[in-house]
């Protein structure tokens, strides 16, 4: 493709792009392709002969569209929102148009250094404590997702608790890693890869009402598996939980990893983003004195499109001692004066995208007041939705809702049980048919509820209005 042709049809997709955001409430939210049926659509072979970019973007209409779920779509309400935005989308093509791996500083210095100070003004942003910042012990990096930093967290944890040993001689005796009933899959998963097995994760106790972690519990545990000769890695604090975005008591968790020398991650994958609101900073209680690290999605919530995590260490030396390695054909002078980052020894992985370029359009465009503004009206939505359940005596909404999401569930008078929750299951698998909405569920004390996640930048009153009158009809009508 020559410069024109990129210039040409560079334009049809730019075009494209706007056209669907034009017409993105036309289509249902939720995708109606059968298993299959995209697959069906497609050649079975790839072409012999190169063909034009004009048969790519039909195809794109024909095949490609009708198996989309419209994650931008204002009435996706699913899972966490996995926002995208205008200044995301240019920055990404930036990337992809310079084409940089920034494996090394030496690959593209502005790669790392422009992350460098993305990182550190996100950390300014969301006011999280001074030993993040790159001008200390510790700095911020760009993982591919929050359960990435969860295993990088690991790595240099376990490296931190047995000095290298494990790196060096494998994992011999047993580690363990902390995690409540609430925490995210992904501990285990990197709990599994970096050899501590799934048997090794300790299951904290949370309180049943807050479903928040018990300090109490998780000293106890702690005391019993060193008492047994465990070397106890890591803790894993969360700050709005997948399923309810419940908050564990980051601090008092802290004072028992400090008091039993234990590395706390914080994860707050969806939640974290939230502080660039000074009235969210609570959220923070509690990582200055004791988060080693702390990871957050803007891929999530904050108008930067999949995939960008940021990650913070308190103290860098950990994360390198665990990660770095060097071959002969990645030495170079600028990685031995030891005066520049080489981002390789901070991931798994050795090569990186330019990710930095799309956070630093975001922050850019948006500044902080328009990033709080974004926050804060997911948030009331999200207010004025559970207000509104609260007010209906057919539902019954679950407490606290701090952020941007709401779970909440159908009273069914004269049902309970097993039975209660066949009907909210039916009810959502009926909404989510109908193209009109796209919601989910989860279960908390073995019940089901919806949640309804409100925080894509097309969403406004009127949709979630307009969701909440279909939940209620289908209510009614189931
Ligand atoms: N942690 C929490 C609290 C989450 O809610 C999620 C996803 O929703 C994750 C981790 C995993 O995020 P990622 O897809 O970036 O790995």
């Amino acid at each position: 493709m020559t410069p024109e042709e990129f210039r040409r049809y560079g334009r049809q997709v730019v075009d494209w792009i706007a056209d669907y955001q034009e017409r993105i409430e036309s289509y249902p939210v939720l995708s109606r392709a059968l298993p299959g049926e995209v697959l069906a659509g497609l050649p079975e072979h790839p072409p012999e002969e190169g063909e034009g970019f004009d048969a790519v973007l039909a195809d794109l209409d024909r095949v490609v569209l009708p198996g989309i779920t419209h994650w931008q779509h204002p009435s996706f309400f699913a899972y966490f929102p996995a926002n995208a935005s205008g200044p995301a989308m240019l920055g990404e093509l930036l990337s992809a148009g310079l084409g940089v791996q920034g494996m090394l500083w030496a690959t593209s210095p502005a790669c790392t250094e422009l992350e460098t100070r993305v990182l550190d003004w996100l950390a300014e942003l969301l006011d999280l404590p001074a030993r993040f910042r790159s001008d200390g012990p510790g700095g911020g990096v760009i993982q591919d997702s929050a359960s990435g930093a969860a295993l990088v967290a690991i790595l240099a944890a376990m490296h931190r608790a047995d000095g290298g040993a494990s790196g060096r001689d494998g994992v011999t005796g047993r580690r363990t890693v902390y995690v409540s009933s609430q925490t995210h899959s992904s501990l285990e998963k990197a709990a599994r890869m970096a050899g501590i097995g799934a048997a090794n994760v300790r299951v904290v106790d949370v309180d049943p009402g807050t479903l928040a972690m018990e300090p109490a519990h998780l000293d106890a545990l702690l005391a019993e598996d060193a008492a047994a000769g465990a070397l106890p890695v890591l803790v894993c604090a969360t700050v709005g939980t997948t399923s309810t975005t419940a908050v564990d008591p980051v601090r008092a968790i802290g004072e028992v990893c400090r008091r039993h020398g234990v590395w706390l991650h914080v994860d707050a994958a969806y939640a974290g983003v939230a502080a660039v609101c000074p009235e969210f900073r609570w959220i923070n209680d509690g990582l200055a004195e004791h988060a080693d690290s702390y990871s957050t999605n803007p891929h999530k919530w904050l108008l930067t499109n999949f995939d960008c995590n940021a990650m913070w260490v308190a103290d860098r030396e950990p994360l390198l001692g665990a990660l770095s390695i060097l071959p002969e054909y990645l030495r170079n002078r600028a990685s031995a004066s030891g005066d520049v980052v080489d981002y390789r020894d901070w991931q798994v992985p050795l090569g990186r995208r330019f990710r930095a370029l799309k956070l630093w359009s975001v922050i850019r465009w948006y500044g902080a007041e328009g990033l709080r503004e974004h926050v804060r009206t997911g948030v009331r939505l999200a207010q004025d939705l559970a207000a509104a359940i609260a007010d209906d005596p057919a539902f019954e909404v679950l407490e606290p809702h701090p952020f941007g999401l709401v779970c909440f569930r159908p009273r069914w008078d004269g049902l309970a049980g097993d039975a209660a929750d066949a009907e909210t299951m039916a009810l959502m698998e009926r909404l989510n048919a109908s193209g009109d909405l796209y919601l989910t569920h989860t279960k908390v004390g073995g019940r089901v509820l919806l949640r309804m996640a409100i925080g894509a930048p097309a969403t406004t009153d009127a949709h979630v209005r307009a969701a909440w009158k279909r939940i209620r009809e289908e209510a009614a009508a189931g």
